[in-house]
């Protein structure tokens, strides 16, 4: 604890870590010493970890990247973080994320960006870490915490994991409770592991996970034991290769990246095998609605009254200029433009022929992954990102839908309520970590993670 909380203080320019606890951690620290002296330890004691800054903890300064939760300290703590500090994780402090986890890049949040620890082979252009898990990502990659909490709503953990040559999984949707965790969208939101390998992500998986009564979504599941599972042989097993994945355009480095990967599983035994998920190309612009949808309806707790900042007003001003100012001034442009689309596609008039039609979509994308298992696929391998980490500030005059194509490869997933893992398996000509996805079938973790163990 004590060499990463260095650590931490010595890399100031990663802007990774939003709060920090050094306090804390000495104490959790010191209590997981002495259970380890009284031979009784749990699986994860003394193990010093990064918090996104989504999760509440208790006491501790929770923004959620955002000017709107200034001041907030929750009295409350995530169940996933209780779970871990129950099995004697040491919290080292928050990481930076994206204003509300929207954003593929760090760079909508109140702290300023995270940034990536890899460089361009002579280049020293600072690099995003990817997003909103920017902040964890770049800490776990940088040795500043021995592995992190993320979030992915829309690909989250995975894409700054490929960003940064880390792993991260987003597990089935309902393996983690969402208690405490700061609300974005609420049907896509799952909490996941960010590691330095797969049996790290397994082992933590092992410990956030698990049935809730705080969260009526989450699933009344036993969580099976993710580290016995890891043998690595997939002899056998059937690897589904999307053709629909093969975008125009992509970079030789990712398919190159791609047809590694797949000659990697087929040298191990598994056989691969082409399919189709024929409504791939509709999930970006679904995702793109539902989660500012949702996003809207959760976002409208802040209000100035109830958490954290609330504007100075003038004399005379009512209760709708104290709304309208603290949101005009708390929240960043992308959370405006996510509550503005998601407020539109939800009105009267728009309903049907967005939100609605949105969620049809969703089925259907869910029932292309059901086929795909029902035919004997066992996990589906895709890349990660549709391209290596890029430069921060490459995006700041381009169309947000620039930024948002960074999820394609991602956002299926979400949609679908699957678990996927992203995991580094490769490098760019310039030296940058390259990641590849495996999707496996819902409450298939432990496989997932084993197909996944057998590519590292
Ligand atoms: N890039 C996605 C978005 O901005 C990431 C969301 C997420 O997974 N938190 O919506």
């Amino acid at each position: 604890t004590r060499s990463c909380l260095d650590a931490i203080d010595g890399a100031d320019a990663l802007n990774a870590f939003a709060h920090r606890t050094p306090d804390l951690a000495m104490d959790r620290a010191r209590a997981a010493d002495a259970r380890l002296k009284d031979g009784n330890a749990p699986d994860l004691c003394g193990i010093p970890l990064g918090i996104k800054d989504l999760f509440c903890t208790q006491g501790v300064p929770g923004q959620a990247g955002s000017r709107i939760l200034q001041g907030f300290r929750p009295e409350y703590e995530s169940t996933v973080t209780a779970r871990l500090r129950d099995a004697g994780a040491v919290m080292l402090g928050k990481l930076n994320m994206d204003e509300f986890a929207m954003g593929s890049s760090n760079e909508t949040s109140v702290y300023g960006p995270a940034v990536n620890p890899w460089r361009r082979a002579g280049d020293d252009t600072a690099l995003t870490p990817g997003g909103s898990s920017g902040g964890s990502a770049a800490a776990v990659a940088a040795g500043l915490c021995l592995a992190a909490t993320g979030t992915d709503t829309g690909g989250s953990i995975r894409q700054p994991a490929a960003f940064t040559g880390i792993t991260g999984l987003k597990p089935t949707y309902g393996r983690c409770s969402r208690w405490g965790i700061v609300a974005f969208a609420s049907s896509l939101d799952q909490a996941g592991p960010m590691t330095r390998d797969v049996r790290d992500a397994a082992i933590l998986l092992g410990a956030m996970a698990g049935h809730d009564p705080l969260d009526s979504t989450s699933a009344d599941l036993p969580v099976p034991d993710f580290e016995a599972a890891l043998k690595g042989d997939i002899r056998g097993k059937v690897i589904g290769i999307p053709g629909e994945y093969r975008m125009d355009g992509m970079p030789d480095a990712i398919d190159a990246l791609w047809r590694d990967g797949i000659a990697m599983m087929k040298d191990a035994g598994a056989e691969i095998r082409d399919i189709s998920l024929p409504h791939t190309k509709y999930a970006l612009p679904a995702y793109y609605v539902i989660a500012p949808a949702e996003a809207s309806s959760n976002l409208a707790r802040y209000d100035g009254v109830r958490f954290g900042h609330r504007a100075t007003l003038d004399q005379g001003d009512g209760i709708t200029e104290m709304y309208e100012k603290t949101r005009a001034e708390g929240f960043g442009d992308e959370v405006k433009r996510r509550v503005m689309v998601g407020t539109y596609v939800l009105s009267a008039g728009f309903y049907d022929a967005y939100y609605n039609r949105a969620r049809k979509v969703r089925t259907l994308i869910k029932r292309d992954f059901d086929r795909a298992f029902a035919d004997g696929v066992d996990a589906i391998l895709t890349p990660a990102t549709p391209s290596p980490a890029f430069a921060l500030g490459a995006m700041q005059d381009a169309d947000p839908v620039q930024m948002y194509l960074n999820d394609v490869f991602t956002v299926t997933v979400n949609l679908a309520g699957l678990p996927a893992i992203a995991l580094p398996t490769g490098q760019d000509g310039a030296g940058l970590p390259l990641g590849l996805q495996l999707i496996g079938r819902p409450w298939g973790e432990a496989e997932l993670l084993d197909a996944a163990y057998s590519l590292e």
